[in-house]
């Protein structure tokens, strides 16, 4: 048995509890921190277009963020949500995915961790995961978006990587689907 010792959304008491959710899965290197564009106490910030793709992606979804990168590791959801708070990144942290890689004896599980939190969560009733990495589980692949691989799209980072103004459009559609 998987011990359950994450954080996740339920744990929050709110009036807006039983309000549909919509969420992004959202991984880090990759999709906002390709090559860094700086550093800080938290460590390499991302550029600052990613971002602006992801302030995009929020605004036209109203989606709330699930951190699944192993930036949720050192940090723990506290750290995520001052992180956000204090680079003034766009959207809300609301939680982050248990991690599985002791249990499963690999860093390939983050489908795995995705579904557990989709589980423990029933109010979520759609959800985009963004990700450069490909460990997603068959059913989930209708909502993903790969961002590694698309050297064709215009403002991508280094041979293909990030959230690209493409990569955004296509999880605003799963979104809103
Ligand atoms: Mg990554």
């Amino acid at each position: 048995m998987v011990e359950k010792d994450w954080c996740h959304y339920s744990d929050m008491p709110s009036p807006n509890a039983y309000i549909k959710l919509k969420v992004i899965f959202l991984d880090i290197d990759g999709v906002l921190n390709v090559i860094p564009v700086g550093h800080d106490k938290w460590g390499a910030i991302f550029h600052p277009h990613l971002v602006n793709n992801l302030k995009r992606l929020i605004d036209e979804t109203g989606a709330k963020i699930v951190i699944s990168s192993t930036w949720r590791m050192g940090n723990g959801l506290e750290g995520m949500i001052d992180m956000w708070k204090e680079r003034d990144l766009p959207g809300e942290v609301i939680g982050i995915t248990p991690n599985f890689m002791v249990h499963f004896k690999t860093t390939l599980c983050r489908g795995k961790e995705i579904d557990a939190y989709l589980e423990e969560n029933p109010e979520i009733e759609n959800y985009v995961i963004i990700d450069d990495d490909s460990d997603m589980e068959p059913h989930q692949l209708n909502n993903f978006v790969m961002t590694s691989g698309n050297t064709d799209h215009l403002d991508c980072v280094d041979l293909g990587y990030g959230l690209t103004k493409e990569c955004t459009d296509w999880a605003i559609k799963i979104l809103m689907s």
